[in-house]
């Protein structure tokens, strides 16, 4: 399966779609519009690719709409170089756009069926992370620990404090939280003990589940 002309239309016109909703950031923008998303999905769903939906990827779980993906990567405010842990890799869509956005990037997926698959195509796509890890994004990775940015991208029913622990002074941690439907939630580390906490619009996510799937 190729990138071909007709999918660079098609993802102009997602990033049009993005850019009404409100996202403003030119670099994520970028990054959408670079990235072949119709190669993140099972071929069944190609032509929908570059529709702002979410659609199965295994495993019993979703690709995020891209307007979610730019929402948080938005509020990320990732920089060249920062060091960022994505929980839940999923198709690694989402990973891809902090690659592209020249983070060094971390992600932990629970799914080893979608971990092993995230290992075996983002690097073909020319999607190089710093790791890939299957395991439990509840404890985070703390040997890489601190972040500049921690990205969660499955529905929280609460804010674990060990991600929190995780963050360098300055660092942000973007998570959705709720059980039923999640709100966008940003937190900026102040010092050791303070974090100053923001809150944005209502998301729909499969849970952040504990523990390694079964
Ligand atoms: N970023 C992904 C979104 C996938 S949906 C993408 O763009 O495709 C959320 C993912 O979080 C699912 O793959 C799910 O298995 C994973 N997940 C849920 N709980 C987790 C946990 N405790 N640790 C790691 N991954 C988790």
């Amino acid at each position: 399966m190729n990138d071909l002309p007709k999918h660079q239309g098609l993802r102009n016109r997602l990033v049009q779609i993005l850019k009404d909703k409100g996202i403003k950031d030119t670099k994520v923008l970028d990054a959408i519009g670079s990235i072949p998303r119709h190669l993140f999905l099972d071929s069944s769903f190609l032509d929908f690719a570059y529709q702002n939906k979410a659609f199965p990827i295994g495993a019993n779980q979703t690709i995020s709409h891209p307007y979610t993906v730019a929402f948080q990567s938005e509020l990320l405010q990732v920089k060249p170089k920062d060091k960022i842990l994505e929980i839940g890799t999923g198709s690694g869509y989402q990973t891809a756009v902090l690659i592209a956005l020249k983070a060094e990037v971390y992600s932990i997926e629970r799914q080893k069926e979608l971990h092993v698959k995230a290992k075996k195509e983002l690097p073909k796509l020319g999607y190089l992370a710093k790791k890939l890890i299957y395991g439990d994004g509840y404890i985070g990775l703390k040997e890489q620990a601190p972040f500049d940015g921690i990205l969660v991208t499955a529905g929280a029913p609460f804010v674990p404090k060990t991600l929190l622990a995780q963050l360098k002074i300055g660092g942000r941690l973007v998570i959705p939280v709720g059980n039923e439907k999640q709100i966008m939630t940003l937190f900026i580390r102040k010092s050791n003990n303070e974090f100053e906490k923001h809150e944005f619009d209502e998301f729909s996510f499969v849970p952040f589940l504990e523990n390694t799937a079964k």
